[in-house]
């Protein structure tokens, strides 16, 4: 029986002892006070959720704990499970030798998180088997890892410098399931990749219509370092680097430290650096976009008053903004989850900003792959010089892959590859039909209504 099975047994069949539950169904409550039923209720899922856990045992090891929380996708590290590890730890201090989590430990670690915790251990989390998943993930990593072409970019010394044998993949899913393979904790920029980011950031910030008078919404079938406008004198749109200048200029005065804030919300406070010697060279030989920006400024695409160069100045800060795989997959789940980081709950970006940059990475965020990629993967994604490639599965969850060595129009060559096996071997394409295409495995829930229309 699975772990569902089980709970609803014990929740059920009134084997769980003194919980509050009448045994049938129903609750029987014999006091006034209106607090009490609650606290009924909360003891008895903490008793019920405890013996899930044990699987009816009075006491296991707390590493045995740590180990089936690890298994649902949860982290120890989990901003959310701050106070439980807290408690745990605690009581590891407390005593020697093998500490047992029992009843009264557990209900004291739980506090507040016993909601999370029922979600996570009965399956409720988006992949409900998440150890399948995270295998099959291994494997595609794995298979990926065999690519072996490709050139890391040496435009710049700081690029230049990694190994063409780094490859990471982070991912964290909506309810803030996560799973890492490989190089995961190696700091990069992401270049690039900060354009879909700092769009959202301004979308957010001053509104789709302010923006969209600078910048417009149409793939440019252009390089994206091109000295070109559209047939209104306006940047094609944000991913491509005329447009991403003008909205620098637009953000600029929010300064490096508020973007810098945005992301490291976006990214649950987890890692996010600044290579200034990254910076340093992006201006030194960056003779193409300040090219762009005098083009730019002669066309009068920036707003009145703004100060071109100050203006690619940020934008070069902001290209060289750093994250790992971990950080940056936590950032992509922010975008896969309406704005909302999984790992904290705090609402970042308004959902119309993480709909419009989802719908402008689908079509224009993999370079002059842009079109080849929406048509074969299907998922709003954006890549980056420095060999990264960040992935939305909206709804679902967000992944960022790292490789420095790129193909000829400079996407990373494993980021690719791994993105292609990923909804070859997972029905995550947007148009792959959910309901009758059975050759490609769905690791989402299924709701109960399509469990009942399936047999
Ligand atoms: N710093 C690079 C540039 O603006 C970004 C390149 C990229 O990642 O596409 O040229």
């Amino acid at each position: 029986m699975d772990i569902t099975g089980r709970w609803w047994h014990l929740n059920w069949g009134g084997q769980a002892r003194g919980n509050g539950w009448s045994g049938k169904r129903g609750m029987v409550f014999k006091t006034p006070n209106p607090w009490f039923p609650w606290n009924r209720l909360i003891s008895g899922m903490e008793d019920l959720l405890f013996y899930t856990i044990t699987e009816g045992k009075e006491m296991i090891p707390v590493s045995q704990f740590i180990s089936a929380l690890r298994s649902t996708g949860l982290l120890t590290s989990d901003p959310r499970l701050s106070d439980c590890m807290r408690q745990l730890r605690q009581s590891m201090q407390d005593s020697a030798g093998t500490v047992m989590m029992d009843p009264k430990l557990f209900r004291k670690c739980v506090g507040a998180n016993i909601l999370l915790l029922t979600q996570a251990f009965r399956r409720k989390f988006i992949i409900p088997d998440f150890e399948a998943f995270a295998s099959n993930i291994n494997q595609l990593y794995y298979s990926t890892q065999r690519q072996v072409g490709g050139h890391v970019a040496d435009y710049i010394p700081q690029l230049a410098k990694f190994s063409p044998d780094l490859w990471g993949v982070s991912l964290c899913t909506v309810d803030g399931q996560r799973h890492s393979a490989g190089d995961t904790k190696v700091p990069f920029c992401l270049q690039s990749c900060v354009k879909p980011l700092e769009y959202a950031i301004a979308v957010h910030e001053i509104g789709t219509e302010h923006v969209h008078r600078y910048v417009g919404k149409e793939p440019s079938g252009l390089k994206f370092n091109q000295l070109s406008l559209d047939e209104e004198d306006k940047p094609h749109n944000p991913m491509v680097n005329a447009g991403a200048i003008v909205i620098s200029s637009l953000l600029k005065v929010r300064g490096f430290l508020g973007v810098m804030e945005y992301l490291k919300k976006m990214s649950g406070t987890e890692y996010v650096g600044f290579s200034n010697a990254t910076f340093q060279s992006e201006k030194e030989t960056g003779d193409r976009n300040f090219a762009i920006g005098y083009y730019l400024k002669e066309k009068k695409c920036f707003p009145k008053n703004a100060d071109m160069i100050a203006a690619l100045d940020f934008y070069f800060q902001l290209c060289s903004i750093e994250v790992t795989c971990e950080s940056g997959s936590v950032m992509a789940a922010t975008l896969a989850n309406g704005g909302i980081c999984p790992i904290t709950g705090e609402q970042v970006l308004s959902a119309e900003a993480v709909r419009n940059t989802l719908s402008l990475m689908h079509s224009c965020g993999m370079y002059d792959f842009s079109g080849q990629f929406a048509f074969h993967v299907g998922l709003p994604a954006k890549s980056g010089v420095s060999g990264a490639v960040l992935l939305v599965v909206p709804n679902v969850m967000g992944i960022m892959c790292w490789s420095p060595p790129l193909d000829r129009v400079g996407n990373s060559v494993r980021g690719i590859h791994f993105c292609q096996e990923l909804v070859s071997l997972f029905n995550f394409h947007n148009y792959d039909n959910l309901r009758h295409f059975a050759r490609k495995l769905d690791p989402r829930r299924q709701s109960l209504d399509d469990r009942v229309s399936k047999g």
